[in-house]
């Protein structure tokens, strides 16, 4: 057994020098995995099956007449659960996104990066699609392997062809639904049935996502994690010693085999490297835990298949704190994450108040500019204002305006306000009050605003009137 402190000593340093996805001249390491299997990765699938499921069908799912989901950014018109939002609920997107990124830091905090390997979508489709066409086209790491250093003859381009082949298509069938999220997908069917020759911008742009997609894929695979995604860059600063993570006992496992001779006491890990094998990152996690990463667990299967060849107890790769395997912690509560937890819950609960008193119709209403008051001959005095009105339902909305009568009377300049689906409307009132009523010369007015017998919402705006006329 050995400490936290002595764990350096038996941990060779060099790893820190490299990259394992970057050879010594500064070229691409290409990894080739040895094909997972286990109980985690048994449920890893049926866990991407699920995900899987999800993505594709929700495209297809319609509430209110609207798409379930619809995330077009190009047009600034977001959908979610059947509801429009557009540029006027920035408040509320912008709270959405704070609660999701505290949301993603509080879960990190807890469970380290275990998002990345069951739930991110550039994982999913790497390793449980892509990866397992792979093996299904050219085999276990080792064929794959012999295919890349063989030279060029029919076996090669044969299989080369047809993971191209394979790839691009189901890079395609990606792109189309990546599609549909964008735009909907009854623009996408839209566009398919009025023909390519009718949308040549819109199939280029296809073509565009596709071939990203294909690259990603085929070439640049888990440089995505290691290089681009901000996500795993932050991790440094989110896990401690109390996140769970993807970690090896090093207090059971060192010294490893091969320093049996000079220690003369083993640990448990015989240093088969079974575990680096599998990692689609190339890694060693007896190293610790590191940037690249991405919790697939796929080293705890290949570890514990080990352990039970050798009769000794499985999990010398598991998920654990750091304070876990050194002083045999469990999870705790900490500051940290009781401050996480209580600001979560409050940018929450402003979420949920917010998204539950949104009018449909974003009504904001002005004096218009240049005029003070008019006296009429009846002893009123009116104010003219103008109602800016944007409808967010997909359907036409006819309004109708009152004011308490005490207060005065409202007459819109025009006929009743009807604002078509998803469309601004501007509308100009009138609203008269008796003279006699006028105490201060800046009063306040409210408007209620009806659809149908509904309340819809009121707005309160100022008059201005002579005092004491
Ligand atoms: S170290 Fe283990 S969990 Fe991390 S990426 Fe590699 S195989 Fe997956
Ligand atoms: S698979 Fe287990 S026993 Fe083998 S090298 Fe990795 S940690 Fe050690």
């Amino acid at each position: 057994m050995i400490s936290a402190n002595q764990k350096t000593e038996f941990i060779d340093q060099a790893y820190r020098d490299s990259v394992a996805t970057i050879d010594k001249k500064g070229k691409r390491n290409y990894i080739f995995p040895k094909k997972p299997k286990g109980s985690l990765y048994n449920k890893r699938t049926i866990a991407s099956i699920i995900y899987l499921i999800v993505f594709f069908s929700l495209p297809w799912i319609k509430m209110n007449g609207e798409p379930f989901i619809m995330l077009n950014v190009l047009k600034r018109k977001f959908i979610l659960f059947g509801q429009i939002f557009g540029p006027q609920d920035f408040f509320i997107f912008a709270l959405g996104m704070l609660t999701f990124v505290v949301f993603i830091i509080l879960f990190t905090v807890v469970f380290g990066r275990v998002f990345c390997g069951w739930a991110c979508p550039q994982t999913v489709f790497m390793e449980m699609v892509f990866r397992k066409l792979e093996y299904w086209i050219e085999g276990d790491s080792t064929k794959q392997h012999q295919l890349k250093t063989m030279p060029w003859n029919g076996y090669k381009i044969r299989k080369r062809a047809t993971k191209i082949l394979v790839f691009y298509l189901v890079s395609f069938v990606i792109a189309n639904y990546f599609m549909a999220y964008l735009i909907s997908m009854d623009e996408v069917m839209r566009y398919v049935h009025e023909g390519i020759s009718n949308h040549l911008g819109t199939f280029f742009t296809l073509i565009g996502f596709t071939s990203v997609f294909f690259f990603v894929y085929y070439w640049f695979r888990e440089q995505v994690c290691i290089v681009v995604c901000p996500y795993g860059r932050l991790q440094g600063v989110l896990l401690d010693k109390n996140s769970i993570v993807v970690a090896y006992d090093y207090v059971r496992g060192e010294p490893r085999l091969k320093k049996l001779e000079k220690e003369g006491n083993a640990g448990d890990c015989v240093d088969c490297k079974a575990c680096v094998r599998v990692c689609p990152t190339g890694i060693d996690i007896r190293n610790g835990t590191q940037l690249e990463c991405v919790n697939c667990t796929a080293c705890i299967d290949a570890c514990d298949e080990i352990m039970d060849h050798l009769k000794r107890p499985k999990k010398l790769i598991r998920f654990a704190s750091e304070n876990n395997i050194a002083q045999k912690q469990k999870l705790r509560f900490t500051t940290r994450i009781k401050a996480y937890s209580v600001v979560l819950m409050l940018i929450l609960s402003a979420l949920v108040i917010m998204l539950s008193t949104r009018d449909v119709v974003d009504i904001t209403i002005l004096r218009t500019q240049g005029m003070v008051y008019q006296k009429l001959p009846d002893g009123y005095i009116s104010n003219l204002y103008s109602a800016r009105m944007f409808n967010k339902t997909h359907k036409e909305i006819t309004l109708t305006l009152s004011i308490p009568e005490q207060e005065g009377q409202i007459e819109i300049i025009g006929k009743q306000p009807t604002i078509a689906g998803e469309s601004y409307a501007i509308l100009t009132l009138l609203v008269k009050k008796k003279a006699v009523s006028i105490h201060k010369r800046k009063d306040e007015v409210k408007i209620d605003f009806f659809i149908g017998n509904k309340k819809l919402t009121t707005k309160n705006t100022t008059f201005i009137g002579p005092v004491g006329s």
